[in-house]
């Protein structure tokens, strides 16, 4: 019996990853992805979904990142029912991400409103608020690694090391047939090998269907292993001239491995004794739920860390900061330091005092190891623009802005074609690809044709095929 595959969201771009499986009647939802871009084209995708959400029998999930969950609060909302299955790791980090993601929801209605009223326009209703953020964690179901699970008479789910996040998984679907079975594998975001902290990704070998990403299907990044000698050299450098280092991060996962690798330079005595602080709330909660999932470390970090009783994210020099009194302290203390905060674009978060108060002196440096996306002030300050706007401010960027783009959680073009050469060809029938701007599908679709296999497919939003 054959079943169906439906690509409803994360086709031919990057945000709202959402994929429908049905097989012999039983509907499953791969990805509940919110879908990112201007305000009120995002709010009518998000709020509209293209199926009655009390249909959908189950839910998959395969990481914790908000263009994969973010709309789950919303699917609950309007009426699914159904179990949500991810590992442990991202149940955990989800339950964080989805009340701040809430918040934010809350916030952001909150401000369209105020404009509304002013013009005499209808108040909106924010897509959710925290109880619905809440009331969806009742029907997660975590399951470990390499667990496998029957979730239907006809499928077994099985989870694999994404090596992307903490807790990131490769979904691995087994569906029995009549005539034998087959299997699909969904890469989730595809990590990279030597990422500080969590394991690598599992090479899945036997697969009939592959679903792969490609965020970065048109670029090789810079191996991860340059990342600790450079992220020294800034600092070293920064130091010298008396000043401190900024930096932006995304609070999952970019923040906990900068920390790592500080940490490992630290205990090699190769940074001079400054003071470092990770100054966002949402870091400090997310780092706590790593320190849960030691499972999901790699073989280095139990080696160095876990073995000797240390904690990979803390050390003496390292303080994490909630309160926002003590976050304001920073802004008068002219000692060299190092200050690590949210948000990873600099739209928002107390990343935004931190560049008013640090970037017009040109001793500072601006740290930059994260994705910075068009339009926003991280992309401004990435670009180097002599003046940029904070707070409504015009102020002049004099501090030193380096880039470190080895830390990228995505697998480069490389890595994801290295990942498709390792399937086995005489199995495979078809390839998706999925999550990436059209040049970047349209350049690994290419690389794969020209290593022989020829049924690539980059299927349109809401495109369906029968397998
Ligand atoms: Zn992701």
């Amino acid at each position: 019996m054959p079943f169906d595959i439906q690509f409803l969201g994360a086709a031919r771009t990057v945000t709202g990853s959402m994929h429908l499986l049905t097989v012999n009647g039983t509907t499953i939802l791969l990805e509940c992805g919110l879908y990112q871009g201007r305000r009120k084209e995002a709010f009518e995708r998000n709020r509209t979904l293209p199926f009655d959400p009390a249909s959908i029998d189950m839910m998959v999930l395969s990481h914790a990142h908000i263009d994969h969950s973010g709309n789950i609060p919303q699917l609950v909302k309007q009426g699914f029912t159904g179990n949500i299955y991810c590992t442990h790791a991202t149940h955990d980090l989800v339950s964080i991400m989805l009340r701040d993601s809430a918040h934010i929801q809350e916030k952001d209605a909150e401000f369209v409103n105020k404009k509304h009223r002013e013009k005499g326009l209808p108040e909106i209703e924010p897509l959710y608020v925290m109880a619905d953020a809440e009331q969806c964690m009742g029907q997660f179901v975590g399951i470990g690694y390499d667990r496998p699970l029957p979730i239907s008479p006809e499928v077994t789910l099985r989870f694999l090391d994404a090596g992307h996040i903490l807790g990131s998984a490769i979904v691995v679907l087994e569906i029995r047939e009549d005539d034998g079975t087959k299997i699909l594998t969904f890469t989730g975001d595809l990590g990279r090998k030597h990422l500080p902290v969590i394991k690598d990704p599992v090479q899945v070998k036997e697969t009939d269907y592959f679903i792969t990403e490609s965020t970065y299907g048109d670029r090789t990044h810079k191996p991860v292993v340059d990342m600790k000698e450079d992220v020294r050299q800034v600092v070293d450098e920064t130091i010298a001239r008396g000043g401190k280092i900024i930096v932006p991060s995304f609070s999952v996962g970019r923040t906990q491995e900068l920390v790592y690798v500080l940490h490992e330079l630290f205990n090699e005595k190769a940074l001079p004794e400054i003071p470092i602080y990770v100054d966002s709330p949402l870091s400090v909660n997310i780092t706590e739920a790593f320190r849960l999932h030691p499972e999901c470390f790699d073989k280095e970090t139990r080696e160095k860390f876990l073995n000797n009783n240390q904690d990979p994210f803390g050390f003496y020099r390292l303080r994490y900061i909630r309160h926002v009194e003590d976050s304001r302290l920073l802004n008068d203390s002219t000692e060299p330091c190092m200050i690590i905060s949210a948000s990873g674009m600099c739209e928002a978060g107390r990343i935004l005092h931190h560049l008013r108060n640090n970037i017009q002196n040109s001793k500072n440096t601006v740290l930059i190891v994260g994705f910075m996306a068009e339009n926003t002030l991280g992309r401004r300050i990435a670009e180097r623009q002599p003046l940029v706007h904070i707070f409504g401010e015009e102020i002049p960027l004099k501090a030193q802005v380096t880039i470190l783009d080895g830390f990228s959680a995505h697998a480069g073009q490389d890595e994801l074609l290295t990942y498709f050469l390792g399937l086995n060809r005489n199995r495979l029938k078809k390839v998706f690809i999925v999550h990436g701007e059209p040049e970047s599908a349209e350049h690994l679709a290419g690389k794969i044709r020209e290593s022989g296999f020829a049924a690539v497919e980059i299927p349109q939003q809401g495109q369906k095929y029968t397998l």
